[in-house]
């Protein structure tokens, strides 16, 4: 069993906290909020990120965004001094391609960036997907570590490429889930229902997890977010966080990506017209309105 620093106990840093400890590590959690220390009962309660980071084996942080993970490896965080020379760090959070990588370079430490999908539920349950960029050897050391945590541990390449994988793949769901939405918005204007359309493609060629799993109306999927009133699930803000990652991305490399920035576009404006904190699937309102 390994000795963990964990830093950054939100809604998924603490439930992944708790499954550590479940998994028998002893860890060392901090977070700027004291009484989020309270969420990991069992966890010892460092002082400082340079404190839980000082002196374990591995070290694992789950910010809000880059430049929080930038202070708290290289800033006013110190986590990358205060740690072991031949420990282990590890970045969950879902940070731009290129801080991963500024940071994977700067620390004199083995650096993994292994940002997540599966969200609240998936970190309460262990069921998380990890999404490792960094070396070989890293990722064979941090493998035991993250399945305490996750049900699939996938290496995907060199430093950044856990990120560029997960920021692909929100692009992909945003696009899939707003076409969705515009396709149940047609079948109602047809006078379809929605159960037959959700019949057919569900088992058709236009079959998703968007659709399987998320319907974005209320009925066919009876724990989709569409039947409590789009209770996220996964928020619309986070969604366009991701979608805006993903576009920083494309410009750094010269990517044309317009279906990606149309559905930026589309999760912008229901972010600001109050759909922050709803499921992403109750983009269907907007598209409804007729407002997209
Ligand atoms: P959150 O805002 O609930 O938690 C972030 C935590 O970090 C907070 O408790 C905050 O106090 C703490 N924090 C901020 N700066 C700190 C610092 N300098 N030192 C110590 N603690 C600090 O966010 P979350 O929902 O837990 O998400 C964390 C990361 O995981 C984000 O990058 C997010 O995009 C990603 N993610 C979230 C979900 C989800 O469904 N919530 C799913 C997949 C990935």
């Amino acid at each position: 069993m390994a000795s963990i620093g964990f830093v950054g106990l939100g809604n998924m840093g603490a439930p992944m906290v708790r499954n550590l400890l479940k998994a028998g590590h002893a860890v060392a959690a901090f977070d700027i909020v004291p009484g989020a220390l309270d969420l990991v009962p069992g966890a010892r309660h460092a002082v400082s990120a340079a404190d839980a980071a000082s002196g374990a084996d591995v070290v694992i942080t789950m910010l809000p965004a880059g430049q929080h993970v930038r202070d708290a490896w290289l800033g006013a965080g110190g986590m990358a001094a205060a740690a072991r020379a031949d420990a282990l760090l590890i970045d969950c959070s879902t940070i731009d391609v290129a801080t991963a990588r500024e940071v994977a370079g700067a620390v004199p430490q083995a650096f993994l960036d292994a940002p997540v999908s599966g969200g609240v539920m998936g970190a309460e349950a262990g069921t998380l997907t990890f999404m490792v960029g960094g070396t070989a050897e890293g990722f064979a050391r941090a493998e035991p570590v993250l399945q305490g945590m996750g049900k699939r541990i996938v290496h995907c390449g060199d430093a950044g490429a856990g990120q560029g994988v997960k920021l692909c793949n929100n692009m992909m769901l945003a696009a899939t889930m707003t076409v969705t939405c515009e396709a149940f918005v047609l079948a109602e204007k047809l006078g379809l229902s929605h159960q037959a359309l959700f019949d057919v493609c569900s088992t058709a060629t236009s079959s998703s997890w968007a659709l399987n799993s998320y319907c974005p109306v209320p009925g066919p999927v009876p724990g989709s977010p569409a039947n409590r009133d789009y209770a996220p699930g996964f928020a619309a803000a986070l969604m366009l966080k991701d979608l805006g990652l993903a576009q920083q991305a494309a410009q750094q490399v010269g990517a044309a990506t317009p279906i990606g920035a149309h559905a930026l576009d589309l999760y912008r404006r229901f972010v600001e017209g109050g759909g922050a904190a709803k499921d992403f699937s109750g983009i269907i309102a907007m598209i409804r309105e007729g407002n997209a």
